[in-house]
């Protein structure tokens, strides 16, 4: 309740509504009439109240917030965002993958980790998960397996055949399939869990000198997860669990933080590195690449319109900064085309002149028009091409990054020579105390329920590759599921 005077209810071109409860009809009983410009205008828009939601992520959460850097790794980089003391604004979005825009929070599923970083050098988009690793290490193997976790095109039922069939006959996926059955693939709420930039970036310092580089986001709330019947007696009640816990603790003023983390590996290290250090289903090992805290993340306002601000919120790996740069990741540099393309498909050519994803710095560029074109032209209206003589806007060759080291003929290489799928997985199992063994044994054997058995076979033999306690686990879980009916 309010006392204030409202404002005046207008069409979107301004004029006043004179009467916003009856159509305008040549009487009583009808018909209405053509010239009801504010009856059509109402139904028209909301006609047009979706836009296509994300193929992947549809259903998201977020906050905006601040970055800190209190380390300092100047010597590494000179994005102004990472310097030491620095503060950027922020917005961070959490999702599921799988799911569609409706469904519910609590699923066994990976979580997105998306950042955007507003800094004075342009934004700075760190598009990641809550797991440091992916299914898949290759984007051409990337639609295939998104259809698996999606509906089938007959039954448009989701297919647990389907997912067990893909990941027993693409062993690179064991490492993820751990991660995302144990505990943590079903975290209480985004508060609770860790987010990664998973792909390999480059930091560049003021002399063009590159490392390697992963960013971690460490929970400072602790990590909670729920059990698949805790969250089957959660989703009872509610569907919405994650959007009620982030808004209700930004209001109440419980500010969830992360510990901002990188890795570094120099370019010689990443040379004798026994594995391929750009491949996404792999992690740094701590124990040679140990982590070093350098800032915190902070979530502290709630969006005041979730479609404008998080709905319409746009991120891509390919929005890096001066002193951020990419790597050979295969990933990486498939999601550097994909995510900005989905964003024209679903929000429009100009998508990154929206409020929420709009720069902070000034924007020069010389794209024109085009639907939705909204932004004014900031330059001399002369200088709409380039090169010009009109004082347009002008490249920056210091910003120029050093070549990207690269070897070998373009050809499609195999990717599992030389490339083990199974010392990963095994590192994470072996970490593992009995009870976690034995729920993430569990919670395989119960997804794998309804698969054919040569395929479940097929898989469990991979998990006997991984550890044969591993094999042994899904084995046995399955055969007590099967006698329990
Ligand atoms: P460490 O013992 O140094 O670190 C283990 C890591 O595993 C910690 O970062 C921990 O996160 C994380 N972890 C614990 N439980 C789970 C889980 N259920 N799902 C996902 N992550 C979990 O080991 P290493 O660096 O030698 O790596 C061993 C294995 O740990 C890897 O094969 C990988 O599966 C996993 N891991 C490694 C990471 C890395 O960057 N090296 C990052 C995340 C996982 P926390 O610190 O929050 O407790």
């Amino acid at each position: 309740m309010t006392t204030q005077v409202p404002p005046r209810l207008t069409t979107t071109a301004g004029a006043p509504v004179t009467d916003n409860q009856n159509s305008l009809s040549a009487g009583p009983r009808g018909p209405l009439l053509m010239q009801d410009w504010q009856l059509l205008e109402k139904l028209a828009h909301q006609n047009r109240e979706r836009i296509p939601e994300r193929v992947v992520h549809a259903k998201g959460w977020g906050a905006h917030g601040t970055l800190k850097i209190t380390g300092d790794i100047s010597h590494l980089t000179c994005a102004k965002a990472l310097q030491p003391d620095a503060e950027t604004p922020l917005i961070l979005r959490f999702s599921t993958v799988a799911g569609e825009l409706g469904a519910a929070d609590h699923e066994r599923d990976v979580r997105g980790f998306a950042i955007k970083f507003y800094t004075e050098e342009g934004n700075w988009d760190l598009v990641g998960n809550n797991t440091p690793i992916f299914f898949v290490r290759d984007p051409l193997k990337f639609p295939d397996f998104i259809h698996t976790q999606k509906r089938h095109p007959r039954t448009n039922l989701r297919s647990a055949t389907a997912m067990w069939d893909f990941w027993s006959l693409s062993p690179e996926t064991l490492h993820q399939v751990t991660i995302l059955f144990s505990d943590r693939g079903l975290p209480v709420s985004p508060m609770h869990m860790n987010g990664y930039g998973s792909h390999t970036f480059s930091l560049l310092n003021d002399a063009g000198e590159r490392v390697w580089v992963k960013f971690h986001f460490k929970t400072r709330q602790g990590h909670r997860h729920y059990t698949n019947a805790e969250a089957v007696e959660v989703v009872g009640q509610t569907r919405e669990g994650y959007q009620e816990a982030l808004f209700a603790a930004i209001e109440a003023g419980e500010f969830p933080q992360w510990t901002m983390q990188v890795q570094i590996m120099t370019e010689s290290q990443a040379e004798t590195f026994p594995f391929n250090p750009f491949d996404l289903t792999k992690v740094w090992p701590h124990a040679d690449f140990p982590v070093t805290d350098i800032g915190t993340l902070e979530l502290n306002r709630n969006a005041d319109n979730y479609f404008m601000e998080i709905e319409q919120l746009a991120m891509s790996p390919s929005n890096v900064v001066p002193g951020i740069g990419f790597s050979p990741d295969r990933m990486l540099q498939g999601r550097i085309f994909s995510y900005a393309d989905a964003h024209r498909y679903r929000l429009g050519t100009h998508y990154e002149a929206l409020p929420v994803n709009r720069p902070v710095c000034p924007v020069h560029n010389y794209h024109k028009d085009g639907a939705m074109r909204f932004l004014p032209p900031d330059t001399n209206p002369d200088a709409y091409y380039e090169p010009n003589s009109f004082a347009g806007p002008v490249e920056t060759p210091s910003f120029r990054e050093p070549p990207l080291p690269l070897d070998g003929p373009a050809d499609r290489y195999d990717h599992r020579d030389g490339n083990d799928d199974f010392i990963q997985p095994r590192a994470l199992f072996e970490l593992f105390d009995e009870g976690q063994k034995a729920r993430l044994c569990a919670n395989i054997a119960a997804a794998m329920r309804t698969v054919p058995d040569a395929i479940a076979q097929r898989q469990i033999a991979l998990f006997t590759r991984v550890h044969p306690e591993y094999g042994a686990g899904v084995q046995s879980a399955r055969e007590t599921l099967a006698k329990e009916g």
